[in-house]
């Protein structure tokens, strides 16, 4: 719990120290309100979050946008993402799911699932895990940092 607190104020705060690196973690990221904003356009540090997040820990998407396993976010984000950051979503793993995101999630595993909105079902299947701490909520594409 500790590690997890800090883990979300250190992404929040962009501080780098080498005592996070390699901390082995799943990170499951939605695309629309939380990489880009409503308008389509990059968040702020958006490349510094990709880069450090893709580096550190196993990251999947989890948006619309690879339902049903295809990954169709490259394709989406390429014209939308600075080009720095093109390398690092190339490393993210798509996840396949239909009805709710929850049902790609690996339960098993320490993970943090960043998402502007989740649906009422969602929140009841991460609160049955006890995981609702692991949801890391951004609001007008603003809370990564
Ligand atoms: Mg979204």
């Amino acid at each position: 719990m500790w590690f997890k607190t800090n883990i979300r104020f250190f992404v929040l705060l962009d501080v780098f120290e080498e005592k996070w690196e390699n901390w082995d973690m799943n990170i499951y990221l939605d695309i629309d309100g939380v990489l880009i904003d409503k308008n389509h356009k990059p968040v702020k540090n958006v490349v510094k979050f990709l880069k450090y997040m893709t580096k550190n820990h196993n990251c999947y998407w989890l948006t619309t946008h690879c339902r049903t396993g295809g990954n169709r976010a490259f394709e989406y984000l390429e014209d939308k993402l600075p080009a720095k950051a093109l390398k690092y979503i190339k490393k993210i793993k798509p996840t396949d799911w239909n009805t709710l995101k929850t049902e790609a999630i690996d339960f098993t595993k320490d993970f943090l699932w960043y998402d502007d909105f989740i649906l009422p079902a969602e929140e009841n299947v991460l609160k049955e895990h006890d995981c609702l701490k692991n949801l890391v909520r951004v609001e007008d594409s603003k809370l990564i940092y």
